[in-house]
C-alpha cells in the first residue's frame, strides 16, 4: 500500500496491477480499477472544462453511486477539493455548508434533487448543478457533462500534503466544522500498519468489504479509501438498509464492513439475522460513538466474527485508536469498555485544565498525535488554533489512559457535570438508564442547582406500554452507581433530539434549562 500516496494517484497505481478486478460494485453494478482509471480522468478534464481550477470547492450532495465515488478521484485529479454533503440535513444546514465551503459547483442525485431549490432560497444565490447516479436520459446527467473529455491521465504533479477533501463535522457540539483533510489523512494510518507489519482485521487485496456507512463521514470516506488502496472489492450499499445488508453480505461473500453501534443495533434486531448467511464475515469494526457492553456482546453472539473498535474523529482522520480482535478475545470483561491502544504511529497523552499530562488512570481531555490528523478548520483560525496544538489535536472526549496504555473515553468534555465538586460523566449514567428493560431511549445531562451547582438529571423515552415512573429508575441506578451519580430529578419524554449522525444534541437539551445563564464547561 506504501506506493499510494494521494488519492489521484490510486486508481492508475491499483490498474496497472489489477486492472479488469471490480474496485467497486454499487447497486450490484461492477467498476474495474481500469474503469475507474480512465473515468476518474474523464471526470477530472470534465471540471477543468468547467473552470474547475486547483484548490476549488466542489460539493456531493446525495446516495452514494458508482458517478459520485469516480468524481471523488476526478476531483483529486483535478486537484479540487471533495465536500461531502450530508442528505439527512435540512435545507437551511446545507446552505450554510455550501456557503462556509464556497463551493463552485454542486453535484445531485435523484432523490436529493428535490432538496436543491429549498436549499439555495436560503443561499445568496444558485450554484451549477450536475446529476449523478441518473440514468443517461436525465437533464445535466454525469455521463452527459463528462462527454468528449478524455480518458487519459491530466498532467499534473500530486502532493500527499494538499487538502483533498473537506468534510465537516457531525455538528454534535455546535455548528459542524470544515475539516480539511490532506491525501495523507487517508492513507497515514495504513501505511504505519503496513511498515508495522500489522495485517489489521486480515483485511486484504483478497477481501471482499461492504459500505453502508455514508461517505460524507471520514468513517466511511476512510473505509472506502482503504479497501481501494488495498486492491479489495468494496460492495458500497446506497444507505442503512438491514435486510439489503443481510443478503448482500451472503451474495456477495462479503469478509469485512464497519458501522456506528447505532446501526449494529437496528440490525441485530433485524428478524433475519437467525437465518442468515454470515459464515463469509471474518471481521467487523465498529466505531464512532460509544457502545454499551450489552450490545457488543448481543453482536459477537449473533455475528460471530472478529470485532475490532475505532476511536478518532474528524479532525484526527478517522480512527486512532482501536481495540483489537485480541483484545476482545479471552480478555476480562472491564476491557471491552476500552476504545483500545494506539494505532501504530499514534501517540496518546491526557492531560489536565491545565494542559498537564496527568498520571494513568486519572481522566482528563484525550489528545492525539496522529500522521492522519487534519490540516486545520476551513476559515476558522482561531478554532484551528484552539484544537491543533501543534501536532496533537484535542479532541474535547474525557477519559484516561490505564496502566498497560489502553484508552477509556467517558464523554464530552462539554457535557461533563460538576456536582457538589464531582466531575460526572453523563454516558456512564446513561449506561446503566439504558440497560432497564422498559426503557427505550436516555439522555443525562446538567441541570442548574442552588445547591450543588449542577443536578444531574434524566430524560427518558419509555418503551411503548411502560408504566414505568421516576423512582424505577432510582432504583435501577442506585445499586449500580455512587449515590452522587444517582439523578435528582426523572423526567419522561417523548422523544429525544438527535443530529443526521444519531448523536444526541445534549445543548439543545440543556438549553431550556440554563437559559440565560452562563454553563462553566464550553
Ligand atoms: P462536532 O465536532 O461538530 O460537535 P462530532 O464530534 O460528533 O461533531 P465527529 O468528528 O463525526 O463529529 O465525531 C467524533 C466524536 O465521536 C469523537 O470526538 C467522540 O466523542 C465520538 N466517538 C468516536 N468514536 C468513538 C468511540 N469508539 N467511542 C466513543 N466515542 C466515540
Ligand atoms: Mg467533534
Amino acid at each position: 500500500i506504501r506506493e499510494v500516496t494521494t488519492l489521484a494517484t490510486l486508481p492508475a497505481l491499483r490498474s496497472q496491477r489489477l486492472g479488469p478486478k471490480a474496485a467497486l460494485i454499487v447497486r450490484d453494478e461492477p467498476l474495474s480499477y481500469d474503469a475507474l482509471e480512465r473515468r476518474s480522468n474523464q471526470a477530472a478534464h470534465a471540471l477543468r472544462r468547467e473552470g474547475i481550477h486547483p484548490g476549488a470547492r466542489v460539493a456531493v450532495l446525495g446516495r452514494e453511486s458508482l458517478d459520485s465515488l469516480v468524481l471523488l478521484f476526478g476531483v483529486a485529479k483535478a486537484r479540487a477539493v471533495y465536500v461531502g454533503l450530508n442528505w439527512r440535513l435540512a435545507p437551511e444546514e446545507l446552505a450554510y455548508i455550501l456557503e462556509d465551503s464556497g463551493a463552485q459547483l454542486l453535484f445531485v442525485d435523484e432523490e436529493s434533487a428535490a432538496l436543491v431549490p429549498r436549499v439555495f432560497e436560503k443561499m445568496r444565490g444558485p450554484l451549477p448543478v450536475v446529476r449523478v447516479g441518473a440514468p443517461l436520459s436525465a437533464p445535466g446527467a454525469f455521463a452527459h457533462w463528462c462527454e468528449g473529455a478524455a480518458p487519459t491521465p491530466l498532467d499534473m504533479a500530486y502532493d500527499p500534503e494538499e487538502v483533498v477533501v473537506q468534510l465537516y463535522t457531525s455538528g454534535t457540539t455546535g455548528r459542524p466544522k470544515g475539516v480539511l483533510l490532506p491525501h495523507r489523512s487517508f492513507l497515514a494510518i495504513s501505511h504505519a500498519l503496513e511498515a508495522h507489519g500489522e495485517c489489521w482485521i486480515g483485511w486484504t487485496e483478497a477481501s471482499v468489504s461492504m459500505l453502508f456507512v455514508p461517505t460524507f463521514h471520514i468513517g466511511g470516506l476512510w473505509w472506502l479509501v482503504r479497501g481501494l488502496a488495498l486492491g479489495s472489492t468494496q460492495v458500497v450499499l446506497r444507505s442503512f438498509e438491514p435486510a439489503t445488508i443481510l443478503s448482500s453480505l451472503a451474495r456477495y461473500r462479503v469478509t469485512h464492513t464497519c458501522m456506528v453501534p447505532a446501526m449494529m443495533q437496528i440490525l441485530l434486531g433485524e428478524p433475519g439475522i437467525h437465518q442468515a448467511d454470515l459464515s463469509s464475515l471474518k471481521a467487523v469494526v465498529y466505531g464512532g460513538a460509544p457502545i454499551s457492553t450489552a450490545l457488543l456482546e448481543k453482536g459477537r453472539r449473533l455475528l460471530g466474527c472478529d470485532f475490532a473498535q475505532i476511536y478518532g474523529m474528524t479532525e484526527t482522520g478517522n480512527c486512532a485508536v482501536c481495540l483489537r480482535p485480541e483484545d476482545h478475545q479471552n480478555a476480562p470483561a472491564s476491557r471491552l469498555r476500552a476504545a483500545g491502544r494506539p494505532f501504530p504511529g499514534v501517540q496518546v497523552r491526557v492531560l489536565d485544565e491545565q494542559g498537564h499530562e496527568v498520571p494513568p488512570g486519572t481522566i482528563g481531555q484525550i489528545c492525539l498525535n496522529s500522521p492522519a490528523r487534519m490540516a486545520g478548520y476551513w476559515h476558522q483560525p482561531e478554532e484551528t488554533q484552539k484544537t491543533l496544538v501543534g501536532e496533537w489535536v484535542m479532541t474535547g472526549d474525557a477519559g484516561y489512559v490505564d496502566a498497560e496504555g489502553f484508552v477509556y473515553i467517558c464523554d464530552r468534555v462539554k457535557d461533563m457535570i460538576i456536582s457538589a465538586g464531582e466531575n460526572i460523566y453523563p454516558a456512564e449514567i446513561e449506561n446503566v438508564i439504558r440497560s432497564h428493560p422498559e426503557v427505550a431511549d436516555v439522555a443525562v445531562i446538567g441541570v442548574p442547582d442552588e445547591l450543588w451547582g449542577e443536578a444531574v438529571k434524566a430524560l427518558v423515552v419509555k418503551q411503548p406500554g411502560s408504566t414505568l415512573r421516576a423512582g424505577d429508575i432510582l432504583r435501577h441506578t442506585r445499586g449500580a452507581l455512587a449515590e452522587f451519580k444517582v439523578p435528582k430529578s426523572v423526567e419522561f419524554t417523548e422523544g429525544l433530539p438527535r443530529n443526521a449522525a444519531g448523536k444526541l444534541l445534549k445543548g439543545v437539551l440543556r438549553e431550556p434549562y440554563w437559559k440565560g445563564r452562563e454553563r462553566r464547561v464550553n
